[in-house]
């Protein structure tokens, strides 16, 4: 056994060998020891090799899923490794011979197809990326979902890599190792992308056998390979290899490739993801992000497209617009929203039942699944057509409902049963009525088990003995069993004849019978007869799914999109969004706009959120956008106004209302979005050097359509160098690129730029102060702020009082020495060269005391001390 262990794990290195014996899949060697500390498993030992204990540890089969996960999650590969013959077989062979065994699969983050192993509400993507040799840094990416079938490729310019990397942000990425290292040394791999690589040799990334590959994965003709360009070729023929390889003679059951254009849609950096917080806070949980607070879906698929579209808004005005009208329509039909959307709530996610079924892991339930949903797309299709005026969207969907195969609903309908087993082989799914035959066993069966009934009371009533029972295990079949003290009775004449004695407890006593043991065999041929006539039903019923797979796809697809403007809709009428007017101009014009994560949780505290109007559309008499300067006080609101914008303009591009009374947004190609000083010591760059390359990449990338918004840039340095840095920015944004902006910045000597700059304008967070307290208003107003209120929100930060109170000597120090707020300069004051006692500072100590004084935020006591230390200090 240990040498066809050791060949087949020589087959697969870099796996955990998950060997089957019988019940459990047992772990050895070093594998043992890693699946026992990840899995908090007993490590134990089993045999000897080369004198040494071999370290064992081993999971039940009927729990493996759980274990797989947490594996899977922890970064491991599993390979799945199966006997493949019955063990009867290998006995045949002789005594000592080992059951056959084989990887039936190799389990990888990005291969995945059970659904508890799945992301919820979001897709599964396996990429693989591919270079073209000759030509000048172009890449083409093709991925996969193989849960769902969804396969995609684009070719893509080096630039525009990471993007694209981090929008479809690949459970797992296959790549050869030299790619890995030219993307690490031009920085184009997100770094969370760097522990998914799985390296590949350079022969799996060949145009001609991608082809090959094409032709092969879809026989019909669908696919014309040389629609796809070399590289990208090259990279679906890769991907389909490995899927290949990984899911060995289980058959995937992938879609023909869509080619996607980069330029189709709205660029999302890494960065600007990251700060946005459209998927995943910055803590990585989904509670709090862009995607949790707005997703109103009601089914798995309808969650997976509002991810999908939420990474990659559109960029066309006429097919956003189109997306509108069809949330649009379902927000007006509120009553047959609510019955769409109870209607889908019960529909099942059809895609991924049809993958488990083609790889053969479905079982009954994924039938059933699928005759559930077709049915539901019917019904639905109707209830949608009942709204007038569908609009085109609305329509085209209803039509792809309407299109599901309706006979094979049907006939799942008759074949099943209502509630079925989840595997095959616990038998009963196929419902009465279906097939004579199958009635006609299961028929045998039962009324054996009546005439059972019978010989028990025949038998107790020929021995007399009322404790007698038929019963039932997997070791003996139905035997006869009596109390221990009756066992004598039925060994004895005349029941000696009747009776033949099979085993003896410490209770009881087991006997069989001529007539029991006839029965029993009548059961069993009935059981395996009726057995094998579901497994060829399930075969038969199976292969009608798969026959019909591509309308039930279109179908899958339609289900989404309809749960996912129906949820738009509700989303819209629930949270009082309104609907964008999107055009190709250039303008970016927002009435009352809410921030919707901050608003949502704002409501959950009883408090309520201020709106906010932006306007940055170009002027009249100006072709550029304009660029907002906000200062304020810390905690005033800068943040959260900044983002709520871009938020809003990824929500009208994805097809979403946004959270305003009114927005008119000119469609934007890119979005980009920095805050100043985020650390990113992991990656081991320095907070300022970060912020300086991502400001170089929007310097550089920007154009005229882009959004850029811009928080705190220039602070992770001295405050010279990052007020000039701040300067130059701006002014590249204004004169150079001529996007729309927001700027955000502590630095208040740039407000001085809107009177130089004719796009540049002032805005601030007003604040009111009362009592020596700030009051922020989180509204936004022109003009600039007039002071810093630090030493406020210090105080509110609960910063000590007495460190309070030298803040506020310095400060006023500072403001009188002509380095207020419009200078705040500190570079040049003494300020740092001196201790606290040092004699420019405390010149007049009584003078210092004096000022700082707050008479009004003094108890008595405190007062009466104040007074003494006056006394003392003169
Ligand atoms: P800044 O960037 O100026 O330091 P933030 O944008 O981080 O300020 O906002 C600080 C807090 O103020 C937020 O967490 C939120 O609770 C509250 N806030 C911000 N904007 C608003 C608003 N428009 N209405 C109500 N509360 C707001």
């Amino acid at each position: 056994m240990m040498a066809q262990f050791f060949e087949i794990k020589g087959i697969n290195p870099g796996y955990l060998l998950f060997y089957r014996m019988g019940d459990f899949y047992e772990l050895f060697f070093e594998d043992a020891e890693i699946a026992a500390a990840a899995l908090g498993i007993t490590l134990t030992k089993r045999g000897k090799h080369l004198d040494q204990d071999i370290p064992m540890c081993g999971v039940p089969v009927h729990a493996a899923q759980d274990y797989l996960k947490k594996l899977i999650a922890l970064g491991h590969r599993v390979a799945v490794c199966e006997q493949v013959e019955d063990p009867a077989e290998a006995k045949k062979r002789g005594s000592k011979s080992v059951v056959k065994r084989d990887v039936v699969r190799l389990v990888t983050p990005g291969t995945l197809t059970e659904d508890d192993l799945l992301p919820k509400g979001a897709n599964n993507f396996l990429a693989s990326l591919a270079v073209l040799r000759h030509g000048e840094n172009e890449y083409a990416l093709a991925w996969a979902d193989i849960s769902t079938g969804e396969l995609r490729s684009a070719d893509i310019k080096a630039e525009a890599l990471a993007d694209e990397l981090a929008r479809i942000d690949p459970a797992e990425l296959i790549l050869t190792g030299q790619t890995l290292d030219q993307l690490n040394q031009t920085h184009r791999l997100p770094p969370n992308l760097k522990s998914r690589a799985t390296l590949r040799d350079g022969e799996h990334f060949d145009s001609e056998m991608g082809a090959q590959a094409l032709r092969e994965t879809f026989a019909d003709g669908s696919v014309d390979p040389t629609a796809f360009s070399r590289p990208a070729r090259a990279a679906l023929g890769a991907l389909i290899g490995y899927i290949g390889e990984t899911q060995k003679a289980a058959g995937v059951f992938l879609r023909a490739p869509e080619v996607e254009t980069t330029s189709a849609h709205m660029r999302i950096d890494l960065a600007t993801r990251h700060s946005l917080e459209l998927l995943t806070t910055n803590r990585g949980e989904t509670k709090g992000a862009l995607r949790h607070t707005i997703d109103m879906t009601v089914t798995a698929p309808g969650a997976r497209l509002l991810t999908h579209r939420l990474a990659a808004p559109l960029v066309d005005a006429g097919a956003i617009n189109d997306r509108l009208d069809a949330v649009s329509a379902l927000l007006d039909h509120s009553l047959e929203r609510t019955i769409l959307r109870a209607g889908l709530k019960s529909t099942p996610d059809l895609a991924r039942a049809l993958t488990r079924l083609s790889l053969e892991r479905g079982g009954p339930r994924d039938l059933l699944a699928i005759g559930k949903a077709v049915a539901c797309a019917h019904q639905l299709a109707g209830e949608l057509e009942k709204i007038a005026l569908l609009p085109p969207n609305l329509q085209n969907l209803a039509g792809e409902l309407a299109a599901s195969p309706a006979d094979l609903a049907q006939l799942l309908e008759t074949a099943l049963r209502d509630e079925v087993p989840l595997l095959i082989r616990d038998g009963g799914f196929v419902r009465e009525g279906y097939d004579t035959e199958l009635d006609t066993q299961r028929q045998l069966g039962s009324e054996s088990r009546k005439v059972i009934a019978q010989l028990q009371a025949d038998l107790i009533e020929a021995t007399g003995v009322r404790a007698l029972k038929i019963k039932h295990n997997n070791v003996l079949g139905f035997f006869v069993e009596v109390p221990a003290a009756h066992g004598a009775t039925l060994l004895e004449e005349p029941h000696k004849q009747v009776f033949i004695h099979r085993q003896t407890l410490a209770n009881a006593m087991r006997f069989t019978t001529g007539e029991l043991a006839d029965l029993e065999g009548k059961i069993a041929r009935a059981n395996d007869v009726a057995t094998e006539i579901e497994l060829a039903v399930f075969a038969l019923l199976r292969q009608k799914v798969l026959d019909a797979a591509e309308p039930l796809q279109k179908a899958a697809d339609g289900l989404a999109e309809l749960d996912l403007y129906c949820a738009l809709a509700h989303l819209a009428a629930e949270r009082n969004f309104c609907r964008p007017r999107i055009d190709d101009g250039l303008a970016f014009e927002i009435d009352g706009g809410r921030h919707p994560v901050v608003e949502t949780m704002l409501s959950d505290q009883g408090a309520s959120f201020v709106a906010n109007d932006c306007d940055l559309s170009p002027p009249p008499e100006n072709g550029g956008g304009q660029l907002w300067l906000i200062t304020g006080p810390n905690m005033g609101g800068k943040s959260t106004f900044l983002r709520q914008n871009a938020l809003i303009a990824i929500l009208a591009q994805m097809g979403s209302f946004v959270p305003a009374s009114a927005a008119h947004i000119g469609v934007i190609d890119r979005v980009f979005s920095r805050v100043g000083a985020s650390d990113d010591i992991a990656q081991g760059r320095s907070t300022f050097m970060v912020e300086m390359v991502e400001t170089a990449a929007i310097l550089e990338r920007a154009t005229r359509r882009s959004l850029v918004i811009l928080d705190e840039i220039g602070r992770g340095t001295a405050t010279f160098d990052g007020l000039s840095i701040a300067w130059a920015c701006v002014e590249a944004l204004h004169e150079t690129t001529g996007c729309r902006a927001l700027f955000a910045t502590h630095y208040h000597e740039l407000t001085a730029l809107s009177q130089s700059l004719a796009r540049v304008s002032n805005h601030t967070m007003k604040v009111r102060e009362y009592k020596g307290d700030v009051i922020f208003l989180h509204e936004v107003g022109p003009g600039a702020a007039d002071r810093s209120y630090g030493i406020q929100v210090a105080r509110l930060a609960g910063l000590p009082a007495p460190v309070l109170d030298r803040a506020r000597q310095v400060l006023d120090l500072l403001e009188k020495s002509g380095h207020g707020t419009k200078g705040a300069v500190l570079d040049d004051l003494p300020l740092f060269a001196h201790t606290p006692a040092a004699p420019q500072l405390r010149a007049n100590p009584i003078d210092d005391m004096v000022d700082a004084v707050r008479p009004d935020d003094m108890t008595p006591r405190e007062a009466l001390e104040w007074i003494y230390a006056l006394k003392k200090a003169a």
